[in-house]
């Protein structure tokens, strides 16, 4: 069976490994448009992914391959939050358990050693092809239209085609084209840039600073603004920076508000957002001179089209804010759901796409609205709700029979299906999509009358 996955993220790599782990009658092709993360320079490196309980269970299941992995990582079990009061850090363990930790990981070194494992198994079905974009879907000849970067352009043909090409899919581009298929995407109102330098003294290689400011309204009538961010340890003692801030896409601003100059952004930083923490010129520089990178959530009703043999996963599927710190996760549950109903069907699609679409679709739509949920709008309900959920946490340590533990909680420490969590919190969920939805009424209210007001 020929199959023919776009895209070398981490999502089209692990379907890879567990397709011809599981068998050698599959030809695996995989078009990636961009070069081979393993010889890129180390300035170009992506941003830090987290992998909890969920992330590592799946890649465990591939005998090797979660050693592999967690070597190009970093083990994180504690939490670092600057007191003001205290004028220091604080460091918080994660966890009591010393086998449960996060592994922060570069999203490049992770599709590193995916691919490093996959070619040290020397599988005769496997074609890689780096450098070579998708540029057209066939639904109808279940043929794919490739474009090398040295101008050359090919067709391939597919018995199963696997959209594993990120937000910007072309393959969900082709089945959106197809009747039926229903699509919705939005943009969050926040951007964010990464960073990334050497280990600072001060800062350990164990532990991820976290910090949250709130910068005051630029005139009368705006919001106040909200900046977020972590400093995250990485492989080979470096640190990656994470900003966040609340900046609707279409505006222009290239940096956070009060960020005019590199020195600023060094000011910051080192005084008020993660107190201590030093930046070079050169870094400052380039991080002010880089676009910000905006963020889509998307939803399909539907991650397959069966007449085109065609078939979603990971973020193609369902693109989501990083704020859960889900989105790769999310991507490996897709691929053993696929992989699992492939097998199950002894490949007959007919069977195979349409039961992988029940069962992830309710569960991307799940881990998208967590995405949401877990954010409280209205400051009381987000008090009511975090003081809850801190009750809700000490009942489950002392009656771990009797009280469940809470939404994060299962997110990162279990394996739980989000929708499943979803529906174990539905009266708070109901109770906060009530509050939230009020709170966006009252924002456009207010922006109209402001509107009307100015003209
Ligand atoms: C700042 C940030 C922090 C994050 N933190 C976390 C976290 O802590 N934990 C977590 O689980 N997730 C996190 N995520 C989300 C996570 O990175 C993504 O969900 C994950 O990378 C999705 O994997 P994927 O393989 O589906 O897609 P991608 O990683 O987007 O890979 C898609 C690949 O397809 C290629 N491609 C695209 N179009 C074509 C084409 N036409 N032809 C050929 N190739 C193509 C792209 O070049 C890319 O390599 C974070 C994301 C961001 C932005």
């Amino acid at each position: 069976m020929n199959v023919v996955i776009i895209g070398a993220g981490p999502a089209g790599l692990l379907l890879a490994h567990r397709l011809l782990a599981r068998s050698s009658h599959y030809q695996v092709f995989i078009y990636e448009q961009r070069s081979d993360p393993r010889k890129l320079r180390s300035d170009q490196r992506a941003f830090v992914l987290s992998l909890t309980e969920r992330g590592q269970t799946d890649l465990k299941a591939i005998d090797g391959l979660w050693s592999a992995v967690e070597q190009r990582g970093v083990a994180i079990r504690k939490t670092g939050v600057y007191s003001k009061k205290r004028q220091q850090w604080q460091v918080f363990e994660r966890s009591s358990g010393v086998e449960k930790y996060s592994l922060l990981i570069n999203r490049n070194h992770l599709c590193s050693a995916l691919l490093d494992e996959l070619e040290k198994r020397k599988y005769p079905g496997l074609h890689l092809n780096f450098d070579t974009a998708c540029a057209k879907v066939d639904l109808k000849a279940h043929q794919v239209t490739l474009a090398a970067k040295d101008g050359q352009s090919m067709e391939q043909p597919y018995d199963l085609l696997v959209g594993a090409d990120g937000i910007h899919s072309v393959v969900k581009a082709a089945l959106l084209k197809q009747p039926g298929f229903d699509f919705q995407q939005s943009y969050f109102d926040k951007v964010w840039k990464a960073l990334h330098l050497p280990q600072p003294q001060a800062f350990a290689a164990d532990t991820s600073y976290f910090f949250r400011v709130t910068s005051p309204a630029t005139d009368a009538k705006a919001l106040p603004i909200q900046i977020s961010g972590a400093a995250i340890p990485e492989l080979d003692d470096q640190f990656c920076l994470l900003i966040f801030w609340g900046q609707a896409p279409d505006q222009a601003q290239n940096n956070p508000p009060g960020i005019e100059t590199p020195t600023d952004l060094q000011k910051m930083i080192f005084e008020q957002w993660l107190p201590g923490l030093q930046v070079s010129d050169a870094a400052a520089q380039a991080f002010c001179e880089r676009r910000p990178s905006s963020i889509l959530e998307t939803h399909c009703d539907r991650y397959h089209d069966q007449t085109g043999q065609a078939v979603l996963v990971g973020d193609a599927a369902h693109a989501m804010s990083s704020f859960l710190a889900q989105g790769c996760q999310a991507a490996f549950a897709d691929v053993v759901a696929l992989d699992r109903c492939l097998q199950a069907s002894e490949d007959q699609l007919q069977d195979a796409l349409p039961q992988y679409s029940a069962l992830q679709v309710k569960e991307g739509h799940a881990i998208t609205e967590l995405n949401i949920l877990l954010r409280p709008q209205a400051k009381w309900v987000s008090s009511l709700f975090s003081v809850a959920m801190m009750m809700q946490g000490k009942l489950n340590q002392r009656f771990p029979n009797r009280f469940s533990p809470t939404p994060s909680t299962l997110l990162s420490k279990t394996s739980m299906p989000y929708a499943e969590i979803c529906d174990r919190f539905k009266s708070w969920f109901s109770l906060i999509r009530w509050s939230n939805q009020r709170m966006l009424a009252k924002q456009k209210s207010a922006q109209s009358k402001s509107v009307a007001t100015n003209s």
